[in-house]
């Protein structure tokens, strides 16, 4: 791979770019990509450390048995995690990905569970890899139900964009023509396994196609592009993959970024605030804080792209030209840190098939099935706005289900080296509305481990998403009893915002700068030449996972960029 320049590389000696991209994760990887193959000088400032590809993937092929506790968490890592033990990110295996709590504390008026990977890579490297596009369906939401803003696009703006990404990007996935759930320009879908097949039929033909189980859309290859190999059925994605199999910047953006020879990356490089020039009415550039000699450095560019993710970018505003607006760039519309959203879920059903203890698979395949939403569209309609999708596999249990057990003797272990029962289950994950009391504000009463004030975040989930939750639940239920599956049982296993690590909101996208903090090309309406895409500019949630759309938000945003440049219009 050619090297790109590090800063303290850089020829140039400069602190002066032609754009500056704000944060390297999957959002900020794009941006300088395409930045860069458009012909412009980028520099990419990342807060936290370098991960250089496949070297820093230090657990990538250990066994369970290398690691000191088996890969598990210990009563220390409770206490360095407070946040991140809260859920099941918090392991041995690749705690050196997530940002440290203790250096990075922020306040929560209500719980709200915020999950952080600070390096270069962002969290592109334990990222779930569900990438499904948004639909027409999305796009018209909340005009159609009155509620919020409108988006300013629609689905046929960012089509050509889903289009573009994809196939660098390298998403596996089956075409099913579904209006809900557009098709793209997939790799061969990595394939359901007999158990998901056999209800995916009956469901299908209970439902008349309407709903249907279909392969689990992922950036994972299924077929190798340049640079990387396809996947090797492993499921060992959220330690780095050594063969790039999966989606990362690492992988997929920074190299391409680096071939052009146009891009500079700093890490260690904490942006503080967008420089602004009140008298042009443009970003001049941004003030770095150096992670680790605690120095400050300012950088000029003609254009800088924010993509330190969602609260971070709102955080980064909040801070900038507070001489003109007291509530930051981008606050004149008093959106500013407002609707904050993210996906509910950890709520579904479970149960076992029976009549297949002949079959079995092949492979740890990275992925499952998903059952795309079908409420509130073609004529269903619901005491709540909006809907969810499934997201689950079928499988065979293994040795583990004895754990457990207090067993003994040789035939006890003989029957562990048999395949267990089939078992099925899914998990919804629903559309969260957006209400302008869900909201981020600066709280200068506490302090980072770099002196810089903390978030305070105010977020709840409503009437809407409860309501929706009992129907997430029981219908899955019903499906997995419909289809057959026996000892059905349901589980809801509460959950707090910020847990879907899907976070979105805070600088929506808008039609009107009186209501909205960017227009429909990402732009802050006050500063032409600032741009945000990654999820902090989304004006409403969907049910779909999110990243996808940052990626081809984000590469469209890049070619307006770099278009009104050669126009002198930023
Ligand atoms: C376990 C897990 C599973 C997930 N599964 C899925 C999934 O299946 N599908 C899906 O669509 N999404 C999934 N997500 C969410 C997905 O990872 C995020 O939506 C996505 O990474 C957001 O991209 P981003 O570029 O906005 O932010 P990030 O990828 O978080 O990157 C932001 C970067 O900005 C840097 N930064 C922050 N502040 C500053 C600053 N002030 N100065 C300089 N740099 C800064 C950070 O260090 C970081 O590197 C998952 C996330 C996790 C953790
Ligand atoms: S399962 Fe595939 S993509 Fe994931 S780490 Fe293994 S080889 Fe890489």
């Amino acid at each position: 791979m050619r090297k790109f320049a590090t800063a303290s590389e850089d020829t140039m000696q400069d602190t002066s770019y032609d754009a500056i991209v704000v944060g390297s994760g999957i959002s900020g990887g794009w941006a300088a990509k395409e930045l860069t193959e458009k012909g412009l000088r980028v520099l990419l400032l990342e807060r936290g450390r370098n991960v250089e590809h496949i070297k820093d993937y230090v657990n990538a092929t250990k066994a369970p048995w290398q690691y000191p506790h088996r890969g598990g968490r210990t009563r220390a890592m409770e206490e360095a995690y407070p946040v991140l033990k809260r859920d099941y990110p918090l392991n041995e295996k690749n705690l050196e990905f997530w940002a440290s709590d203790k250096d990075n504390p922020y306040t929560e008026v209500k719980r709200f569970d915020w999950f952080r990977g600070y390096q270069v890579g962002g969290r592109s490297l334990m990222w779930g890899r569900q990438s499904y596009r948004w639909s027409e369906f999305d796009f018209e939401a909340n005009a159609r139900d009155g509620i919020a803003t409108d988006w300013p696009i629609r689905y046929a703006d960012l089509a050509p964009w889903y289009d573009h990404i994809e196939p660098h990007a390298g998403i596996s996935g089956s075409l099913e023509g579904l209006p809900q759930l557009p098709d793209g320009k997939f790799q061969p879908a990595m394939p359901l396994n007999c158990g998901e097949e056999l209800v995916a039929g009956r469901l299908s033909k209970l439902y008349d196609g309407r709903r249907r189980i279909i392969p689990g859309r992922v950036a994972n290859l299924t077929r190798e592009l340049t640079g990387r190999s396809a996947c090797q059925y492993r499921d060992a994605c959220w330690l780095g993959c050594p063969y790039g199999a999966y989606f990362s910047t690492q992988s997929s953006t920074l190299p391409a970024a680096a071939k052009t020879g146009r891009l500079t990356l700093k890490p260690f490089a904490i942006v503080t605030e967008v420089l602004y020039d009140r008298d042009r009415k443009r970003a001049t550039g941004v003030r770095v804080l150096d992670a680790v000699s605690d120095q400050t450095t300012d950088h000029s560019a003609r254009v800088i792209f924010l993509c330190a993710s969602t609260l971070n970018s709102t955080w980064l505003l909040m801070r900038s030209a507070t001489d003109v607006w007291p509530g930051g760039l981008g606050s004149s519309s008093g959106e500013l840190g407002h609707n904050l959203m993210d996906h509910h879920f950890r709520v579904g059903a479970g149960g076992k098939l029976e009549g297949m203890e002949d079959r079995y698979y092949n492979g740890r395949r990275p992925t499952g099935f998903y059952i795309p939403r079908y409420r509130n569209l073609f004529g269903d309609k619901r005491a709540y706005l909006r809907g969810f999708g499934y997201q689950g596999s079928a499988g065979r249990q293994g040795w583990s289900r004895a754990v457990a057990e207090l067993g003994v003797g040789a035939a006890f272990k003989d029957s562990l080296s048999q395949p267990g029962d089939w078992s099925i289950g899914a998990t919804a994950f629903g559309e969260m509305l957006p209400n302008h009391a869900n909201r981020i504000s600066l709280d200068e009463t506490k302090r980072d481990k770099w002196g810089l004030p903390v978030l305070k975040i105010d977020c709840a989930t409503g009437e809407n998403e409860r309501s929706m939750r009992k129907d997430m639940m029981t219908d899955m239920a019903d499906m997995l009893e419909q289809c057959g599956a026996k000892g059905v049982y349901t589980y809801d296993n509460e959950y707090f915002p910020g847990m879907g690590i899907h976070e979105m909101g805070t600088a929506r996208m808008g039609r009107d700068p009186k209501t909205s903090v960017l227009n429909a090309h990402n732009q802050v309406w006050d500063a032409p030449n600032v741009f945000v895409t990654d999820g902090s500019c989304m004006a409403s949630a969907a049910c779909q996972n999110p990243s996808l759309t940052y990626m081809a938000l984000t590469a469209r945003a890049a070619d307006f960029a770099v278009r009104e440049l050669n126009r002198r219009n930023i």
